[in-house]
């Protein structure tokens, strides 16, 4: 059961209804109604925990050129590129997850082993199926400071929570930036970091033959995005990255989203016109003195909360987001 539990991620991936402006006794049902989905949902979920045969529904994409995006219901999504040089994998879910989506590229590539894996950053829904593949001989890159967040782990005062624990297995052992050109299975891979975006160790993968490109959490694709401000995010980097695929995407070109649905550049023009409008409101009160309980209190992203909102990251969490962002209170 704790192996299904929402515990820290960049994932989670419901959508949640706004319930404002309706009778306290149709707010009410519906949080019974919602109560017992999740335990009825909890309680099937575990028993698929135990039986890997009927377990998390794995939806397998092909992107075409032997690239497949894998995605659960919650964890961060995978990328595999397949052939002749070997499985190239980006990301690796949690631990939960591993051995499904190792069976998922099994049957894909032939029963072959991952390779080679590159990390886009280091939070926990994309690597802690690290020590998994490294025991069975795969290399893992990532940008160097994956590596020093998880040496270094700090609680996450935004969120309210513990700093998570990684021992050396889930280290990656290759350090990357955007000098680093991979060339595999027909495909030039091109690494991009973004500084002081989602973290401060986010790398965006180009598979440019395939016209392919997986965005890491740069993209949380119709959902309002977790900016990890305690491990180096920003929201003006988050923009500044989103912007950065955009300049290397084109019209035809498919994202794979660390969270949520397959991509385009207008899913991601979205996102940054709302959060570009949603920052400037919060501004807007901080320089007239609010503090941010009282801003809170104001609700003033409901208007995004329908199209945007998610059981993670609701729109009082955007606020905070925005809030630590601009007061830089969390330093
Ligand atoms: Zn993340």
């Amino acid at each position: 059961m704790n192996a299904i539990l929402p515990v820290f991620s960049c994932s989670d991936d419901f959508i949640v209804k706004p319930l404002a402006r309706q009778p306290l006794w149709i707010v009410i049902m519906k949080k019974v109604i919602q109560l017992i989905a999740i335990l009825c949902w909890c309680s099937v979920a575990a028993a698929h925990n135990h039986d890997k045969e009927k377990g998390f529904d794995i939806k397998i994409t092909d992107l075409g050129s032997r690239i497949f995006e894998l995605r659960t219901d919650r964890s961060g999504n995978v990328a595999v590129l397949i052939g002749e040089d070997g499985v190239f994998m980006v990301d690796t879910k949690m631990e939960h997850l591993v051995e499904l989506i190792d069976d998922a590229q099994k049957k894909l590539s032939d029963n072959r082993e991952v390779n080679l894996i590159l990390n886009t950053h280091f939070h926990r829904d994309h690597v802690r199926g690290n020590a998994y593949f490294k025991r069975r001989g795969a290399v893992i890159m990532a940008h160097p400071n994956v590596r020093h967040y998880l040496e270094n782990p700090k609680a996450l005062k935004m969120l309210g929570r513990d700093a998570p624990s990684f021992t050396p297995e889930y280290y990656p052992t290759i350090d990357v930036t955007d000098d680093t050109s991979i060339k595999m299975n027909g495909q030039s891979i091109e690494l991009y970091h973004t500084p002081n975006a989602h973290t401060n160790s986010d790398l965006f993968v180009v598979f440019k033959e395939a016209n392919v490109i997986h965005g890491g959490d740069l993209v949380f694709n119709r959902r309002f995005p977790f900016i990890d401000i305690d491990n180096g995010g920003t929201v003006a980097g988050y923009i500044a990255g989103i912007k950065k695929i955009i300049e290397v995407a084109n019209a035809d070109t498919k994202i794979i989203a660390g969270h949520g649905p397959i991509a385009t550049i207008v899913d991601l023009e979205a996102s940054i016109r709302m959060l570009s409008e949603t920052h400037k409101i919060i501004k807007a009160f901080i320089e007239k003195g609010l503090p941010l309980e009282a801003i809170k209190a104001l609700n003033p992203l409901s208007r995004y909360a329908e199209k945007w909102g998610w059981a993670f990251i609701s729109a009082e969490r955007m606020v905070t987001t925005h809030y630590y962002d601009i007061t830089g209170m969390l330093e």
